[in-house]
C-alpha cells in the first residue's frame, strides 16, 4: 500500500565492482529496489578510472529509457540510487548519485537515510565557505571528506562518517574503489553479495541479489566501512560505539517480502506478526482478508494461526501507475478507490478480519473499511500487524511530526470509531519484537521501535527541540476533518 498512504522509505542504493556491464547490472538491481523510492534515479559508473553519471526525476524506466542511455555509462563498477524525498525537495539537483570532480580526483556518492545533525553541520560548513548545490543531506559527507586533514582517503572518510549522526547507508565510488558504510545503529539495511564471475555487489535489500544472480555474503554491520577494489573486499570500522537498532518498519512494511535482513526473511517476519496478532485478537469472525500487497504475508499467518480461511476479499489494480504520491488528503482517498476493489462475492454477509500493516493518518483504513462494507461485509474487524504509530521518525522515513499520526492524537477506541470499524486490534510491541525474532542481545531485539514507544536509540541533535514541542501538540484534526 506504499502508494496510497504517506509512509515512505527514503531511498534504495545498489553498487557493483568487477563486472563488464556494471551499469546494466545496477539498473536491474535498482529495478528491484524501486519500491524504496519513485521520485528519481541515477547511476554513476567507473570506466577505467573515469567516472560518468546520469540521473533524472521519475521512475527508473523513465530515467533510463533505452539501452543507449545505459551504454553511455561504461565501466566495470557502478553505484546507483532510487530516491524518495524526505529531506530536500524532489527536483533534479537532489537526485543521486552525486558526481564530484576535483582537481585531484573524483568520486560518486549516494545515500539512504536521514542525518539528525544535518542542519547544524550544514550551517557550520557554509560558514567555512562550503557551497551546497542540493537541499538534501548527502552533500555534507562530501564536504566533510574534502575538509578533513587526515593524510589518507580512508582516514578522511572515517573522520567524516564519525561526524555525521542519524541513519545512513552510503555508497561511494572513486577511481579505484567502491566503499560502503552504515551508521552505528544500522537503521537501514545494507547487504553484500557476490556474482559468479567474482563481482561484488552491495544493495539496500537482498531481493536485488536474486535478480542479478548474486549470492548473499553477509550484511553490513553497524559502524562498518567496507572497501572493494581489484584486490578484493576489506572490512573495517570507523567506530566501536555501535548497537544494532534496525528499523522495525522495514520488516513491517518497507522491505520486499523476498528480502532477508540480518538473517530474518521479511515475509516470514510478517507471517509471524500475523500469527501473533491472531493470538492477541479477541473477536469472532468468518474470514481473513489482507490488504494487498504488504499485508498479505501477515494475513497468511493470521489465518494459519486462527484457523479462519484466508480469502481474497480485496484486489489491487496492478496497472495503476506508480509515478507519484498524491499530496492532498482528498486525492489520497481518490487514489484508494482507483487502486483497490472489494470482492463482493467473497465478503458479502461475512464477518471480515481486515489485516493491514499499519495505520498512519487513518484515511486509507477508513476508505478500505467502507469498501468492504459497500461490498456487503456484515462486520469489519481491523487487525494491524504493528503497534500504534505514535512518534515521528528522524532516521529516514517521511513522518517527522506527530500531527500526521492519528494514533499520536487519538486512542485506539477513537481511531476505531473514526475508521468506522467494528473493532480495532493492534499487535503489541512485545509481540512484534518476538515475531521478528532477530538473533541478538541488543535492546528491543536489535530493532528500532521508536515509532511506537518514542524511545530513540540516539540523541536527536537538531530535531530535539522540534520533537519536544511536538509532544505537546495535540490535535482533534481527524475527528473534525474525517467525520
Ligand atoms: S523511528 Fe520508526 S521508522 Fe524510524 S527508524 Fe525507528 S522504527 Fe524505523
Amino acid at each position: 500500500m506504499n502508494e496510497v498512504k504517506s509512509l515512505n522509505e527514503e531511498c534504495g542504493v545498489f553498487g557493483i565492482w568487477g563486472h563488464p556491464q556494471a551499469a546494466q547490472v545496477t539498473y536491474f538491481g535498482l529495478h528491484s529496489l524501486q519500491h524504496r523510492g519513485q521520485e528519481g534515479a541515477g547511476i554513476v559508473s567507473n570506466d577505467q578510472g573515469t567516472l560518468r553519471g546520469y540521473r533524472d526525476t521519475g521512475l527508473l524506466s523513465e530515467v533510463f529509457k533505452n539501452q543507449a542511455d545505459l551504454d553511455r555509462l561504461k565501466g566495470n563498477a557502478a553505484i546507483g540510487h532510487v530516491r524518495y524525498a524526505t529531506a530536500g525537495s524532489a527536483d533534479i539537483r537532489n537526485i543521486q548519485p552525486f558526481l564530484y570532480k576535483f582537481h585531484d580526483g573524483e568520486f560518486g556518492l549516494c545515500h539512504n537515510g536521514n542525518l539528525t545533525n544535518a542542519i547544524s553541520l550544514k550551517k557550520k560548513l557554509e560558514e567555512q565557505g562550503a557551497i551546497f548545490n542540493a537541499s538534501s543531506d548527502t552533500e555534507i559527507l562530501m564536504h566533510l571528506i574534502r575538509r578533513s586533514h587526515n593524510p589518507s582517503f580512508m582516514g578522511k572518510v572515517k573522520e567524516a562518517l564519525s561526524t555525521v549522526k542519524g541513519g545512513f547507508a552510503y555508497l561511494l565510488l572513486t577511481e579505484d574503489k567502491l566503499m560502503a558504510a552504515l551508521d552505528p545503529n544500522a537503521f537501514r539495511p545494507l547487504s553484500i553479495g557476490q556474482m559468479q564471475n567474482g563481482a561484488w555487489v552491495i544493495s539496500s535489500e537482498t531481493c536485488a541479489f536474486e535478480v542479478v544472480g548474486a549470492e548473499w555474503v553477509r550484511d553490513v554491520e553497524p559502524g562498518e566501512v567496507i572497501v572493494i577494489d581489484d584486490e578484493g573486499i576489506h572490512y573495517d570500522t570507523y567506530t566501536d560505539d555501535t548497537q544494532l537498532a534496525i528499523c522495525s518498519m522495514e520488516y513491517v512494511y518497507f522491505a520486499r517480502p523476498d528480502s532477508t535482513i540480518h538473517g530474518v526473511n521479511v515475509h516470514t517476519a510478517r507471517k509471524n506478526m500475523g500469527k501473533r496478532l491472531a493470538q492477541e485478537f479477541r473477536h469472532e469472525a468468518d474470514i481473513v482478508v489482507g490488504v494487498p500487497n504488504s499485508s498479505l504475508s501477515a494475513a497468511m499467518g493470521f489465518a494459519e494461526e486462527s484457523g479462519l480461511p484466508n480469502e481474497m476479499g480485496l484486489v489491487k489494480n496492478q496497472y495503476t501507475q506508480r509515478t507519484f504520491i498524491q499530496p492532498t488528503q482528498e486525492l489520497r482517498e481518490q487514489g484508494v478507490r482507483m487502486k483497490l476493489s472489494a470482492v463482493s462475492g467473497v465478503v458479502k454477509g461475512k464477518r471480515v478480519v481486515m489485516i493491514d500493516d499499519s495505520i498512519v493518518r487513518g484515511t486509507t483504513s477508513r476508505r478500505i473499511v467502507q469498501l468492504l462494507r459497500d461490498a456487503g461485509a456484515a462486520e469489519v474487524h481491523v487487525a494491524i500487524g504493528s503497534p500504534e504509530l505514535k512518534y515521528p521518525c528522524f532516521y529516514g522515513i517521511d513522518i517527522q511530526t506527530r500531527r500526521e499520526l492519528i494514533s499520536a492524537n487519538h486512542s485506539a477506541e477513537e481511531v476505531c470509531e473514526i475508521i468506522g470499524a467494528d473493532s480495532l486490534t493492534y499487535l503489541s510491541l512485545d509481540g512484534m519484537i518476538e515475531a521478528i525474532g532477530l538473533n541478538t542481545d541488543a535492546p528491543n531485539g536489535g530493532l528500532c521501535v521508536a515509532y511506537f514507544d518514542g524511545k530513540y536509540p540516539t540523541p536527536l541533535y537538531d530535531y530535539e527541540e522540534e520533537y519536544m514541542r511536538s509532544l505537546e501538540e495535540k490535535t482533534s484534526f481527524y475527528i473534525e476533518k474525517v467525520k
